[in-house]
């Protein structure tokens, strides 16, 4: 089987890394992809929004399975677009039609979709440039800190949590009327702060069945003790130690069941990945949101903790016999730091030489930010390496990676020193 995956980071490079052992594989491309996946894959220099360019490609060299990393081409409707064309539409594709993307793409829609079908979530209401006046008012019913969503797709920066009211009323002004974060925020959801910890959790569905992948939690801020600027992600652990068989079968009850139930009530068409964002307030799992593609860095720990044949759950996934499968997942833990470039996530350098790489062997290394020059791999992005380990104990896990983090070097380099230290 031909596979072709759409993305450049550390999740690409590990689908492409679990794919790469299967039996089933006959070839395998990433596009654009990083100097990961150029390794063990061929990588094509081509847009994952180049839709026109990825149907060519894909009738060119026979690819049977298109694995959507990031979710841009899914709320533009990859999928659909396949399905729309005599030459593509038996190509099997891993990521939602546009109608179930919107689950990402609109927080409105999101937070509908939940209220229909009684899935736990903060309660909100949501605003436009016409209701901004009442969205200020409503403000003030609510207690401090405000926390404000832009509708639509910001690139992980357009929710905005705030204690001060008056601060929360002018930032919904400036979203709404100024478009501070331009088309996504016509609409503002105003919603309920939950105090929790935060955990997430993966499922895998055809649209009929779906399995329940590892929990994992990601550590999203830049700086140690979760402070500073937020990023793509600085590491992740899988299992969450917090998510006991109780609590595991709540979130199942309560949140997974009615969501792929909720898909098929409202006609949603879904193959692919479900990332659930949820908090634990009390011992009850709230949503906080759905994301239509797996995380990354959560991949990283939770794709190699899979036993099974990546190739043949994406094959089930197209002929949605999934119910065919049994998942089974390694009891040892996972963790990955993700090492990035200095400034990250404000301005960086990039073009920095990546020296030591081969001389870890006892974890996994995952590029991100990286491409090849010549025969050096040089730093290309902000988040760079993400070093997986695996361990009976997730402390352990730890250890190894950062003793790993140790023997790699390029100018500049930063990590977290603390992941998973807080559990
Ligand atoms: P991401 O960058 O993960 O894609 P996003 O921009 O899609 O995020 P959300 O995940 O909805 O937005 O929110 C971002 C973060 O804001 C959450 O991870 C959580 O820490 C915080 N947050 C969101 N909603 C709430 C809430 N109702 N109560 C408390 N914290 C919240």
């Amino acid at each position: 089987m031909n596979i072709l995956v759409l993305g450049s980071g550390g999740r690409e490079h590990t689908f492409a890394w679990k794919l790469s052992k299967s039996p089933l594989l006959t070839k395998l491309f990433v596009a654009p992809g990083n100097a990961g996946t150029a390794a063990i894959a061929e990588n094509v220099a081509m847009s994952v929004n180049d839709f026109e360019a990825i149907g060519k490609f894909s009738v060119e060299n026979n690819i049977d399975i298109v694995v959507v990393g990031p979710e841009d081409p899914l709320v533009n409707g990859i999928h659909d677009y396949f399905l729309n064309d005599e030459a593509l539409n038996q190509i099997h594709i891993i990521g939602p039609q546009k109608a179930a993307a919107e689950l990402e793409g609109s927080k409105e829609f999101a937070k509908k979709f939940m209220m229909r079908h009684n899935i736990p979530t903060a309660a909100y209401e949501s605003f436009t440039k016409e209701t901004v006046e009442a969205g200020c008012e409503f403000l003030t019913t609510l207690q401090s800190p405000y926390v404000l969503k832009a509708d639509g797709l910001a690139a992980g920066k357009g929710v905005l949590i705030i204690k001060d009211l008056k601060e929360a009323q002018d930032s919904l002004r400036e979203m709404l009327v100024d478009a501070k974060f331009g088309d996504a925020s016509t609409k503002v959801v105003i919603e309920e702060f939950l105090d929790g910890i935060e955990l997430s959790c993966f499922v895998l569905t055809d649209g009929k069945n779906y399995v329940t992948l590892p929990t994992a939690k990601d550590y999203k801020r830049i700086g140690e003790g979760d402070t500073g600027l937020n990023t793509g992600g600085m590491g992740a652990i899988s299992p969450v130690p917090f998510a006991d068989a109780e609590f595991m079968e709540k979130i199942e009850t309560r949140i997974i069941q009615p969501t792929i139930d909720g898909f098929q009530k409202d006609n949603l068409p879904y193959k692919g990945f479900v990332f659930i964002g949820l908090i634990k307030v009390g011992n009850d799992p709230f949503v906080i949101e759905y994301n239509v593609r797996m995380g990354d860095p959560e991949t990283e720990v939770v794709i190699p903790r899979l036993e099974n044949d990546l190739a043949e759950l994406f094959q089930a996934i197209g002929n949605q016999t999934l119910d065919k499968i049994t998942l089974q997942i390694k009891k040892e833990a996972a963790t990955t730091i993700m090492v990035v470039s200095g400034g990250y996530p404000e301005a960086y350098e990039k073009g920095k030489e990546i020296t030591g790489v081969e001389s870890i062997t006892d974890s996994i290394v995952f590029h991100a930010g990286t491409k090849l020059e010549g025969n050096k791999v040089v730093t290309n992005g902000g988040r760079v390496i993400a070093i997986t380990s695996q361990a009976i104990t997730y402390e352990e896990a730890i250890k190894k990676s950062y003793q790993n983090i140790n023997k790699l070097h390029f100018d500049k380099m930063y990590y977290r020193k603390d992941i998973g230290f807080d559990l």
